[in-house]
């Protein structure tokens, strides 16, 4: 059956990123039999530009009725003085949370060719491949209720609440699962289950629900501890679930592991494994249009969407070979080339699209 993607290029360098993925995506269809069709549509600055709103309707409209969203980036200086629910993160956030994309996948993985880019030792961080499974839509950036009240005597306190009802962890926990099983089959969960009630809930769905997965190993680990342990021996992970704010802060600290963030791709999935991809970045106003963005964090997005939400792991893992061999290649776009030659955007892409035709 066709699947439907949709296209968002966005802003700043997104429409950049966005041409390349796009033409591995047409490499594929035309060489590899991928079964797909692509409809472009505004989101953030481009879309108020045009329309008035960061989200219009009609983009709404068709990611709805695509199976997988491929976005490139949005935001941009010219936005900031926008009144808060016209910005380009709010057609973001919109997006999210319009089609319960709950599941954030954050892969930090360190290409060996690349392991002097990390400002940790090679040797600590080379062949590095975590996936960070992060809740998105729930606990504490949501939980009610939320404010800032006054106190007797004119103190002010702030207060959030963390919550999460059991099935929230469920899912998740299902998910995290899921994504083990098309890797090494090991999740770690992380909470802090010494401290907090939730985090007592949190630890005793996830082992329930390792039940149905016995061919994964579940383990469980304090969010502090889990901190260290990233610095310190980062390859005894495979995957790791968290809360959305511990996810929040651990998936930044895994992609610096890597040092490069033109290279880092993610998904954020509903229920049912439709997801929007994107890479980690964000719109770089300061190199857009350009030609000298890395576009590779973009196009490893295509590889996440083709594993999570078209079932096309085979084609998937050709993307990723195929950028291996062009970093095998020696070929890099200017913020990889530790001061060396580079090229262009637009030739990074032709590089990975001669790779894959190989
Ligand atoms: P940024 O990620 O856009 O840029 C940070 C630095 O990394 C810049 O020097 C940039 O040139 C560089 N960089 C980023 N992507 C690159 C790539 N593919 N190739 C080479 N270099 C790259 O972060 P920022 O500067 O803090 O934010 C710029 C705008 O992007 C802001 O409006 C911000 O709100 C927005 N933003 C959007 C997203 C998203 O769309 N998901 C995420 C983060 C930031």
């Amino acid at each position: 059956m066709t699947s439907k993607i949709a296209i968002l290029p966005g802003d700043g360098i997104g429409p950049e990123i966005i041409d390349e993925a796009v033409k591995v995506l047409n490499c594929l269809q035309a060489n590899h039999g991928l079964d797909i069709e692509m409809e472009s549509a505004h989101i953030g600055g481009a879309a108020y530009d045009e329309s008035g709103s960061p989200l219009p309707q009609a983009t709404l409209d068709l990611c709805k009725a695509s199976n997988a969203i491929l976005l490139g980036a949005v935001g941009g200086p010219q936005y900031e003085s926008l009144e808060r629910d016209l910005r380009p993160e709010k057609g973001l956030l919109g997006l999210r949370s319009e089609l319960e994309l709950f599941s954030n996948l954050r892969p930090a993985i360190l290409y060996p060719q690349l392991a002097n880019a990390s400002s940790l030792k090679p040797e600590i961080v080379s062949g590095l491949d975590i996936m960070i499974v992060r809740e998105l839509t729930g606990g504490i950036y949501f939980g009610q209720p939320r404010g800032i009240r006054s106190l007797e005597g004119g103190e002010r306190e702030g207060y959030n609440t963390l919550v999460y009802a059991e099935h929230e962890i469920e899912r998740i926990a299902r998910s995290a699962f899921d994504v083990a099983m098309k890797r090494d089959k090991k999740v770690c969960s992380v909470d802090k289950a010494n401290v907090l009630e939730v985090s007592e809930l949190w630890r005793e769905v996830m082992i329930r629900v390792s039940k149905d997965y016995p061919e994964v190993e579940l383990s469980h680990m304090y969010v502090d501890n889990a901190s260290m342990q990233l610095v310190k021996w980062p390859k005894q992970f495979d995957v790791m679930v968290t809360k959305n704010m511990f996810g929040d802060i651990l998936s930044d600290t895994a992609a610096m592991l890597t040092g490069s963030i033109g290279m880092l791709p993610s998904a954020s999935l509903d229920q049912n494994g439709k997801g929007m991809y994107e890479p980690i970045h964000g719109s770089a106003p300061d190199i857009a249009g350009t030609n000298t963005a890395n576009p590779l964090a973009t196009i490893l997005s295509v590889a996440m969407m083709l594993r999570y939400s078209l079932n096309e792991s085979v084609i998937a893992d050709l993307i990723e070979q195929a950028v291996s061999d062009v970093l095998d290649q020696g070929i890099r776009t200017q913020d990889i080339a530790d001061g060396g030659a580079y090229v262009s955007t637009r030739e990074m892409g032709d590089a990975v699209v001669k790779a894959l035709q190989k």
